[in-house]
Parts: structure tokens; C-alpha cells; sequence
């Protein structure tokens, strides 16, 4: 059985078509990245996906149930996660009380402060972890945003452009993180700009265009593919 299966996702905003008929299959324990120039629709998808938008039209289906009309944390509730594009970390608390607010939802006394200690040792945080949030740098807060979206150990994870503005040892560390993640069971749909990161992780890739799949396959089909090249022509970045 497939783990998400998205059937003909039609989101209009007025006359704005912003995702026009898509259909989508991850399968269990696959990275698999989505791309796509920018206006594409492909964070719209993920707001689509979480339930903090809902479709005009079309179905969204997770470990073969309908989730379409449910609400958001319901489906969090079912093993869904995401890491949207801004930071969305407490900045005024500590790198260890964030990932504890996060974690205290599941564990509580000795056991939650293990899972926070486990946590910190995943996401290489553990010389920050007494460091206000928001003085930590711009990956290392990307990180302990992953770590939010990880603490309840979703079967899905969804990052949206989880390296932005990262250096290249940066992306290549969260790719290593993702690939850990996946290793351990989590199937994971990242939007990416950084070739580099979908070279590293993904296992297959969709290319998103005016609200439509474009093309799908493996990292070398889809940069070998012409047609995709032609769609980015003009883009500011890729
Ligand atoms: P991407 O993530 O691929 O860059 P988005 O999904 O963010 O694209 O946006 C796709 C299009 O949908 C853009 O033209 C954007 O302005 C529009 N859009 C997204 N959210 C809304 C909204 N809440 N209201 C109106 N238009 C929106
Ligand atoms: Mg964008
Ligand atoms: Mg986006």
C-alpha cells in the first residue's frame, strides 16, 4: 500500500488555479524529493497535505484512509509532519527547552529528559543546548526545527526547503540527517532548490509546474530532461 496518494488536488485562491489536478504516490520509506520554479505550488501542496488548507476538489489518501476532511492535527495525530520554509522556533527559549516542549507531548520525568538528550546528540546540538534559540545560527535553527517536526517520530515527514540558506557542508549535514531518518523507517518529501541535496537524498523526484506534475523520475532522468530545463529558463534560482 502506497503512504500518501494525492488524487487530482485542485486549490484555487479566486481565479488563481494554484495546484491544477495533482496526482501523487509516495510509497513507504522512500525520500523523495519535489522541485519545481518558484509560484510552482509546491508549498500550497504541503498546505494542502497538513490541512491548513483545504482542496476546492480531489482526494488526499494516508496509509489507505481518506484524510481529506480532516483536520489538521488529526492527521498529525495519524503520523504527518512538517517543517515549513520559516523558522518557527521559541527564540526567547533554550535550544533544550524547545526540543522539551516538543518531546513532553509523548514522555514525561527521566524518559523525556533522555529523549531530549537523544534528540540534541541527533540534530549535533548538544554544546547549544543551554543557547537562547533564537542566538543560534541560521542552520542550527533549521536543525532544531527538524527536531520539533521529528519529535513525535511522524511516519511522513515534509520539509519545505529544509537547506535555504545553508552552507554546503550545512546541506550536505541535513541530508545526512535525513538520510538517518529514513534509515529508520521515516519516509520523507522534501521541496528543494539545492541539486546538490537531491542528488544526496532522493530516491525520485516530481517536478511541480503551474500546479501540475511535470515530469517524475530519477535525479539523472530529470535533469537530462530538456523540457524541465526550459521551464526554469528566466527563474532567478532553481
Ligand atoms: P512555491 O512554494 O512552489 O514557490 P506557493 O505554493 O508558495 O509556490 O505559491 C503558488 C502560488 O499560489 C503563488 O502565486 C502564490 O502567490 C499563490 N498563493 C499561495 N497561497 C496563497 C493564498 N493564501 N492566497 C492567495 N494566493 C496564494
Ligand atoms: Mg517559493
Ligand atoms: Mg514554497
Amino acid at each position: 500500500m502506497s503512504l500518501l496518494e494525492l488524487r487530482e488536488l485542485n486549490k484555487h485562491f479566486g481565479g488563481l488555479h494554484v495546484t491544477n489536478g495533482v496526482n501523487l504516490t509516495l510509497e513507504p520509506g522512500e525520500i523523495h524529493c519535489l522541485i519545481g520554479p518558484n509560484g510552482a505550488g509546491k508549498s500550497t501542496l504541503f498546505r494542502l497535505i497538513l490541512g491548513e488548507y483545504h482542496p476546492g476538489s480531489g482526494e488526499i489518501v494516508f496509509a489507505g484512509e481518506n484524510i481529506t476532511a480532516l483536520k489538521s492535527f488529526a492527521r498529525i495525530h495519524r503520523g504527518l509532519s512538517v517543517k515549513f520554509q520559516v523558522p518557527g522556533v521559541f527564540k526567547g527559549l533554550s535550544v533544550r527547552q524547545n526540543l522539551e516542549i516538543a518531546l513532553q507531548i509523548r514522555h514525561r520525568g527521566a524518559e523525556l529528559e533522555a529523549e531530549i538528550d537523544r534528540l540534541l546528540g541527533f540534530l549535533g546540538l548538544e554544546s547549544e543546548q543551554a543557547q537562547t534559540a533564537g542566538n543560534l545560527s541560521h542552520g542550527q535553527k533549521q536543525w532544531l526545527e527538524i527536531g520539533m517536526a521529528i519529535s513525535l517520530k511522524p511516519r511522513l515527514l515534509l520539509l519545505d526547503e529544509p537547506t535555504a540558506g545553508m552552507s554546503p557542508e550545512e546541506t550536505h549535514m541535513t541530508g545526512q540527517m535525513v538520510q538517518r531518518l529514513n534509515a529508520g523507517g521515516m519516509t520523507v518529501l522534501a521541496i528543494e532548490h539545492d541539486m546538490a541535496f537531491v542528488r544526496q537524498v532522493a530516491q525520485r523526484v516530481t517536478v511541480l509546474h503551474l500546479g501540475q506534475v511535470f515530469a517524475q523520475g530519477s535525479i539523472d532522468e530529470i535533469v537530462a530532461d530538456e523540457r524541465v530545463a526550459a521551464i526554469y529558463l528566466g527563474q532567478a534560482h532553481a
